[in-house]
């Protein structure tokens, strides 16, 4: 019949359209794909390692200095605070100090984050969120998982660095406290709340051999000092603090500035008096330097 001839006429010229119509969307979509890719290519870069020790250092500063390195990273992370109005303007200046760490606690907490998790220090998963669309993250630090040592609970990151320190010492090394350890032990002012953080027992050592042990943790990215029971009310024990950990409390992350800027991470704040090792690296700065 000649309507039915139309009609098979018409849906072929409709198939036709359709077909059309998905190669177009098709093409589209890879149009679209490749734009995202080439946008996210040209995204300025945040190192995240940078961002971190400016973020220790920073904030014990009795200057203005800016950490090495750091400026342009630490200036978009503080432009993407303030465009969230956690910042004010006259502090996006590259200096991550107590203002630009308070706004980064602000920032986690608004991510529901609490306790260590809002420490004020840059960690991955809020760092890449905050560069969504504004910057890529570079150099990622990660702790890694809990695991136990001995008695003693650290992140896979903190016992890579204890096995490494102990290669080099050829000697086994003993905790006496580990990290995660909140009101653990009331003489440590939380510096072993959080993240990084051990002490080494020192029984049977010899001073000399206390120090090398020093030597050893402040070689593979531990801020690391011998401490006597004429400083506090402890034991002989090595306190280390592995530096760029993003799990430090906020004690730990003050001992860490305190060291880069030559003092002894006590509450006085006298001068260094451990083993000098230069430059002060960070374990990943030393795998990369080894
Ligand atoms: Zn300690």
């Amino acid at each position: 019949m000649k309507l039915s001839g139309y009609a098979a006429v018409g849906a072929a010229a409709l198939t036709v359209t359709i077909a059309g119509a998905a190669v177009t969307t098709v093409a589209q979509a890879q149009d679209h794909k490749a734009g995202a890719v080439a946008a996210q290519r040209a995204l300025p870069s945040v190192d995240m390692e940078a961002v971190v020790k400016a973020a220790s250092i920073d904030p014990r500063r009795a200057d203005n200095k800016l950490t090495p390195g750091a400026k342009a990273s630490v200036l978009l992370v503080e432009q993407a605070l303030r465009d969230r109005h956690l910042l004010d303007k006259k502090y996006v200046d590259g200096y991550f100090g107590t203002t630009t760490t308070a706004a980064y606690t602000k920032y986690q907490k608004s991510l529901g984050y609490k306790g260590l998790s809002a420490n004020g220090l840059p960690g991955k998963t809020s760092l890449i969120k905050l560069g969504t669309g504004r910057f890529k993250v570079t150099h990622v630090i990660e702790p890694g998982p809990r695991v136990k040592v001995g008695k003693y609970v650290v992140n896979t990151r903190t016992q890579k660095m204890l096995n490494e320190a102990q290669r080099l010492l050829h000697r086994k090394l003993t905790l006496d406290q580990g990290s995660y350890n909140p009101g653990g032990d009331p003489t440590s002012v939380g510096t072993h709340d959080g993240g990084g953080v051990v002490d080494i027992n020192v029984k049977g050592m010899s001073s000399a051999t206390r120090v090398s042990v020093a030597r050893a943790l402040r070689r593979v990215g531990f801020a690391a000092w011998v401490r006597s029971p004429q400083m506090g009310n402890w034991p002989w024990h090595i306190h280390a603090a592995a530096i760029n950990d993003t799990d430090l409390s906020v004690q730990a992350q003050h001992q860490i500035g305190d060291y880069y800027l030559g003092q002894n991470g006590l509450a006085n704040r006298h001068p260094d008096d451990g083993p000098k090792v230069t430059p002060i690296r960070t374990w990943e700065e030393y795998l990369r330097a080894r």
